[in-house]
């Protein structure tokens, strides 16, 4: 028995200019997606892209599992393919959902015909199929108003697929109709779920991590590399640019005042972000920050950020609650990687006493101090690429 996954795309997209642009990225990332996995061909035909292993020994349920992080997708199904003859469909349909079939009481049939050569109606496909499954199941019985599951069954162009039920898709809109932007990923919990949302959006992601040795490990740099490669499932490939730190931190603490340090190092993470997203097409920044979380993250602080530079800044999670952005992270799989303890930047130089209402004027004549232009300059000029 061969098996295929047919993916529906959604109505909302079918009907917009964008439609071409957005089935064809979809297409596109399907494909690249499912190389992990196998060989698969994906094509597109009436509405549906169908999905199909070159090799009877594909592995289904990981080609469900990866497509099921594609974003664009609202729903599919894991169908089998039958020969265009009632007999051979029957026979299919019975042994392809016998382990389904046993565990349940009631169902019913629908059937599609969009080969309208094919000799039998849609009401007598559901009449001969449904007859079959009462003979061959005889616990079973038809309830068309509540069933426990629905038989579907399609007779299109090259075959007939047969399926029961459906598996939500990861919804949002496909990676790269949305332009790109970059994130500034920490080894914490929020930027990942930050990431997160934003690829689900339609945007392509570049990260950017700032890293202090020896004041931060190799280690802390990997546990990022870590969080970015369970992103990538849903997100597709990135580069992550590392930026050194250590000789900017060094300059802050000691040229500015102590309780500057958090929010002027901050604004030095914006202004190279900035310079490393225009280099790479990135039309924004996204951070993991959510209002009250943190000293740095109070209306004012972020309003001292922000100034920092020039582009729009998503911060997708800015009115979420711990816990909610926890529940994320742990659909995601990031969680566990990120409550490993690691020192990140952030945590280099911590002022006992931040200021949480810092006033802006008071912030640019600390960091002022500081003469950061050559020194923004050497740190976007030794970037790391890793590719993610
Ligand atoms: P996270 O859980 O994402 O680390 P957080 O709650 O610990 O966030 P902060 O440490 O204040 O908050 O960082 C706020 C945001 O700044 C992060 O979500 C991330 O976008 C960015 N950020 C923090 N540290 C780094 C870093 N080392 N490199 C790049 N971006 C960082
Ligand atoms: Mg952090």
């Amino acid at each position: 028995m061969k098996e295929i996954l047919l993916v529906k795309l959604g109505e909302i997209v079918l009907k917009g200019l964008n439609r071409k642009n957005f089935e064809d990225t979809l297409i596109k990332n399907l494909k690249r997606r499912l190389a992990n996995v196998g060989k698969f061909q994906v094509r597109s035909a009436q509405s549906t892209i169908t999905i199909t292993p070159v090799y009877d020994d594909a592995d289904m349920d990981e080609a469900v599992d990866c497509v099921s992080k594609v974003f664009g997708i609202a729903t599919f199904s894991r169908a089998c393919v039958a020969e265009k003859d009632i007999e051979t469909i029957k026979q299919t349909a019975a042994e392809y959902l016998a382990d389904t079939l046993e565990g349940i009481d009631t169902f019913k049939v629908e059937a599609k015909r969009s080969d309208k050569k094919f000799p039998l109606t849609s009401p007598q496909i559901c009449t001969e199929v449904g007859g079959y499954l009462l003979e061959k199941f005889p616990h079973l019985s038809v309830d068309v108003h509540n069933p426990d599951i629905t038989v579907t069954v399609e007779v299109r162009d090259f075959a007939a697929y047969i399926r029961a039920g459906v598996i939500k898709g990861a919804g949002g809109i496909p990676v790269g109709t949305g332009g790109k932007a970059a994130v500034l990923i920490s080894g914490g919990i929020d930027s990942p779920v930050a990431s997160y949302m934003m690829a689900k959006r339609g945007l392509e992601l570049t990260a950017i991590h700032f890293a202090s040795p020896p004041y931060t490990s190799e280690r802390a740099e990997e546990k990022v590399v870590e969080l970015l490669k369970k992103v990538s499932a849903y997100s597709g490939r990135m580069n992550m640019y590392t930026v050194p730190f250590t000789k900017i931190q060094e300059q802050i603490r000691d040229k500015c005042h102590e309780e500057y340090f958090t929010i002027i190092m901050r604004r030095f993470m914006m202004k190279i972000s900035e310079r490393i997203a225009k280099q790479n097409d990135c039309l924004a920044l996204i951070t993991g920050e959510s209002l009250g979380q943190v000293a740095s993250q109070t209306i004012g602080a972020i309003a001292c950020t922000d100034n920092a530079c020039n582009m729009p800044v998503f911060r997708p999670l800015i009115g979420m609650d711990k816990e909610e952005i926890i529940e994320i992270s742990r659909k995601i799989d990031t969680f566990d990687i990120s409550i490993q303890p690691y020192e990140d930047c952030c945590t280099v130089f911590t002022p006992k006493h931040p200021r949480t209402r810092p006033v802006l004027e008071d912030v640019i004549a600390e960091e002022n101090k500081i003469d950061y232009e050559p020194l923004i300059e050497e740190a976007v000029n030794n970037l790391k690429l890793t590719v993610i």
